[in-house]
């Protein structure tokens, strides 16, 4: 039997810290990997500059230069995480028969690969890399993605529990996640909704080998919410916000008039009255913000902007049909 084709994609926003070690490490397993026979010689680690501003393309072109296992793409412009890993997979579907999507920073266990390759070997198309603990994440980032996750579900989205976007795909699997193609990508939630037999392997989540997290809280709240950044939507947002906090005060002030009137001290019929305006008000606002919501996201849609835009291909292996952005 012919051995897998494997594309392991790399999405990497200014990683030149990280870059030299995570393609060290990469290129010792998959060397391995290769000698063992389990993947095909022709596989390759594609690394996708997301519109990096230091040197990680630079860093990118000439480990392709030095090595042909390492490929790279590279994006007209700075897209987010999401969409540079779905550049990279459209980019590895054609020319590929697994792909293994990993952080740049070294967080993802490089061992659990033997793993992802077992799962696919059984029959899984879809392998999800799992967090055993969270113990290197912050207090408020453990609860915080926890709360997120239970969220999701609550909302009706089959979410991996502590799973990132680390895991393997076929190209089945690929081939089906190429016909989604909303423009508010969350991977997380299109993946398991894609379907196929589907497995879950357990690592060690390590710290960021060096540099800093391309996630810092203000991102890291907007991708929670929905992915969204566009800044057209924000005036609706502002509105939903504005009428959750008159709705919470409503609360509060009916209950100080509710005791006022225990107490004797307002005029019949006044504490309903303001009572009743105040939380009507509320109501109404914050029901305004979310169909703006909604408005907004079908707003985003039917633009069809491309999600990403690729600038430049480096892979030495041939590609098949190009694809639609
Ligand atoms: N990333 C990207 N574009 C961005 C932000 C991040 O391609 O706009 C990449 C980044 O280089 C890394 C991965 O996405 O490989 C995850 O980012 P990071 O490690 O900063 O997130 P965290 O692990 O802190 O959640
Ligand atoms: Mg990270």
């Amino acid at each position: 039997m012919r051995p897998n084709k494997l594309y392991m994609v790399i999405p990497c926003y200014n990683e030149e810290e990280v870059l030299p070690e995570t393609a060290r490490r990469l290129r010792e397993k998959l060397t391995a990997l290769m000698e063992a026979g389990t993947i095909s010689p022709e596989s390759r680690v594609l690394f996708v500059n997301d519109g990096s501003k230091d040197h990680t393309w630079e860093i990118i072109a000439r480990l392709h230069q030095e090595n042909p296992l390492f490929s790279g793409v590279c994006l007209s412009r700075n897209r987010g995480h999401q969409n540079a890993l779905l550049a990279g997979l459209m980019t590895a579907r054609e020319r590929c028969d697994i792909t293994i999507s990993m952080d740049a920073d070294l967080q993802d266990d490089i061992e659990a690969i033997d793993g992802f390759l077992k799962k696919y070997q059984e029959g899984c198309e879809v392998v999800y890399g799992v967090r055993s603990s969270r113990t290197t994440d912050t207090v408020f980032k453990r609860s915080t993605a926890q709360g997120f996750y239970k969220l999701m579900r609550l909302m009706g989205t089959p979410v991996i529990d502590n799973h990132a976007d680390f895991r393997l795909m076929s190209r089945p699997a690929l081939d089906a996640l190429a016909q989604f193609g909303e423009v508010n990508l969350f991977l997380r939630g299109i993946v398991p909704m894609v379907g196929f037999k589907s497995g879950i392997v357990e690592y060690e989540r390590h710290e960021r080998f060096a540099g800093q997290s391309k996630y810092p809280l203000g991102k890291m709240l907007s991708f929670a919410f929905d992915g969204i950044t566009s800044f057209s939507t924000m005036p609706i947002r502002l509105i939903t916000l504005a009428g959750f906090g008159i709705f919470v005060v409503s609360l509060l002030a009916l209950l100080i008039f509710l005791v006022q009137k225990l107490l004797g001290y307002t005029v019949q019929g006044w504490a309903t009255l303001m009572g009743s305006i105040w939380l009507i008000g509320g109501l109404q606002l914050l029901a305004l913000g979310i169909l703006g919501e909604y408005i907004g996201k079908i707003y985003m849609e039917v633009k069809h902007r491309p999600r990403f835009v690729i600038e430049r291909v480096l892979d030495d292996s041939p590609a098949g049909e190009t694809l639609p952005a």
